[in-house]
């Protein structure tokens, strides 16, 4: 395992200090991390007291990291990039089927102990860092180079789930999959349909960038300590070609989250705070337009409608792109 500090981030190159390992490399030498005892050892002989407020719940049951591993679909010529490796659990799995995992972890009290856990494995990079802060594209240049493909493999923590899968989408790095374990509630509006009261501004966020699956359902007792939510695994695969066609982006997801602002109004309503005085009128016109009735709501309209709204919104000229409004607000 290397460890990427400040001193060593920039320039110094990383570079071919980790080697690609055989399946088995470092796995054979200890008991597993996750399991409820391995983990209990750990955590006590380092005296490691969790953190709420930063999402600790670590796994124990590996037949949850078997599925996670199996939707991740690595093999030694492919990478991982992990955020939140924990105490390794997830880890060490990767680095058993991957070329190369980099992992990163804020919490500091966690680097000696992922340093012990992660020895025998030399395909690993761990940076100590807030994976929200982390330039992404600058990591990618740095370490996954010349890899068959390159995927986001993590258990997120719950705080910062969708900020941490925006900043992964919205990079534009071209990943592979994304396999993210989320709060349940988090899975089932990232993969929901339109119409159904789970559907929103993070379901049309990530579904125009990628197709959606959800891969399965973890219950609590699958972590040390327990959550007291589900938790549920998904699947990300970045389309190649866009699904929709959109112009501008930026007025596409403005609009969206203009249409779910105010779940029990119309789409008419929600659209017309877009275009100033007239807005209604203007809203009205524009959606019979594009072939949508006024009266239906946000959450009814599929991606396709999403696009030519904001086509002929942006046709109209009456809605500039400018303003704010978060993707997943
Ligand atoms: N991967 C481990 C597992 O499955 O057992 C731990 C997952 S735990 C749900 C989330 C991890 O993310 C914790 O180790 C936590 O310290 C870390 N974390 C929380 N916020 C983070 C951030 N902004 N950047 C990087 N790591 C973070």
């Amino acid at each position: 395992m290397t460890m990427e500090t400040e001193q060593n981030r920039k320039g110094t190159g990383l570079e071919g200090t980790e080697g690609a390992h055989g399946p088995g490399d470092g796995a054979d030498r200890a008991e597993a991390v996750a399991t409820p005892r391995r983990t209990l050892d750990i955590v006590r002989r380092h005296g490691f007291v969790f953190r709420k407020s930063l999402g600790q719940h670590f796994l124990t049951d590996s037949r949850a990291l078997d599925r996670i591993l199996e939707a991740a679909g690595l093999d030694k010529t492919r990478g991982a990039l992990e955020i939140g490796p924990g105490i390794g659990a997830l880890t060490e799995r990767l680095a058993q089927a991957a070329g190369r995992v980099v992992a990163i972890e804020i919490d500091s009290r966690l680097i000696p102990i992922l340093e012990e856990v992660l020895a025998p494995y030399d395909n690993v990079v761990l940076i100590h860092a807030d994976a929200l802060k982390i330039d992404l594209r600058e990591l990618w240049r740095t370490h996954f180079q010349g890899l068959a493909g390159v995927s986001a493999v993590a258990n997120l923590p719950y705080y910062a789930a969708a900020p941490i899968l925006m900043a992964l989408l919205e990079s534009r790095l071209p990943w592979e999959r994304l396999v993210l374990m989320v709060q349940k509630e988090i899975a089932d509006r990232i993969c929901a349909a339109p119409g159904g009261k789970d559907y929103g501004s993070l379901s049309v966020a990530v579904q125009y960038r990628c197709e959606a699956e959800p891969v399965c359902r973890v219950p609590p007792g699958a972590f040390v300590p327990s959550p007291k939510v589900d938790s549920a695994v998904v699947r990300l695969t970045p389309r190649r070609k866009r699904h929709v066609n959109v112009s501008d982006e930026q007025l596409f997801f403005r609009v969206v989250h203009a249409a779910f602002e105010q779940r029990r109004k119309t789409i008419a309503n929600n659209l017309s705070r877009l275009l100033g005085k007239e807005g209604k009128g203007e809203a009205v016109e524009i959606l019979r337009g594009c072939g949508i009735d006024p009266a239906r709501r946000g959450e009814t309209l599929s991606l396709e409608e999403f696009a030519a709204l904001t086509e002929a919104l942006a046709a109209s000229g009456k809605v500039t792109h400018s303003g704010s409004d978060s993707p997943i607000g």
